[in-house]
């Protein structure tokens, strides 16, 4: 399916009773061959009124966070769960998400991206759920945020996909004590928008790729991580 398609369908939806309350359904925004998707839960009164993504008090935290990693916004695809606000806020429901999370399908098979960043505990438990990964209780929801998970090939039909999930940027809205771990963890969705400067050259990647066939550390590091992986500060020191 085509992505005009899909938003056409979103703009007209009225799957679950949130079309009574909307003033628009939000379609996603960014490039289409976007190798990054973040995945927020709904919109916000701001966007809901606008019919705009991330416009409102968390957007400009967005933006920050994204200007600190040294990441354009038009460089990512930016969509949601649930594609109408959620009246006062409220937590969704899970028919609606149920409802709802056929056009996020859509999008990401369209799209491709091979990183899915989802915000906050809702978008992270369906995506986590989506790809079979296990999700922890919501108490120990924290220990996820701002690790690299990897799913496992074609369970999606497709390529296997690099899970990164943050905390929702409106988190630091109430909780100003988390803006070192956030700024950190957004840090890295400037690392990941790239493969690793040495990919070409580098022989322990060629190593990985020829003798041991390691997919998953070219993916997690190669082509996720590459500032984690220690052959990263050899290989940069040899160019140097
Ligand atoms: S929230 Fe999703 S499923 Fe419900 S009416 Fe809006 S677009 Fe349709
Ligand atoms: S991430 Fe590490 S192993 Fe992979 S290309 Fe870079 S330096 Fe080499």
């Amino acid at each position: 399916m085509k992505l005009e398609e899909v938003n056409k369908q979103i703009k007209v939806c009225r799957r679950c009773r949130l079309f009574e309350t909307r003033a628009n359904a939000l379609c996603g925004e960014g490039p289409r061959d976007a190798r990054i998707m973040l995945v927020a839960q709904a919109p916000g009164e701001n966007e809901d009124r606008e019919g705009r993504m991330f416009i409102g008090p968390s957007g400009k935290v967005l933006d920050e966070l994204l200007r600190m990693a040294g990441v354009c916004r038009d460089e990512i695809y930016i969509t949601n769960l649930i594609k109408c606000m959620l009246p006062r806020y409220r937590k969704p429901k899970q028919d609606e998400i149920v409802a709802c999370s056929k056009y996020l399908d859509e999008e990401i098979d369209v799209i491709n991206p091979s990183v899915l960043a989802p915000l906050g505990y809702y978008a992270s438990r369906y995506i986590f759920m989506k790809y079979s990964l296990d999700f922890p209780d919501r108490e120990e929801v924290y220990t996820i945020y701002g690790r690299l998970f990897l799913t496992s090939n074609g369970k999606d039909g497709g390529a296997a996909k690099k899970i990164y999930p943050l905390r929702h940027p409106a988190a630091l809205l109430y909780n100003e004590g988390l803006s070192e771990e956030m700024e950190r963890n957004y840090h890295k969705l400037g690392i990941l928008l790239h493969d690793c400067a040495w990919f070409k050259r580098c022989p322990e990647r060629r190593r990985l790729q020829e003798v041991s066939m390691d997919n998953e550390w070219l993916e997690l590091y190669c082509k996720g991580d590459w500032e984690s992986c220690p052959y990263f500060a050899v290989e940069g020191g040899r160019e140097r």
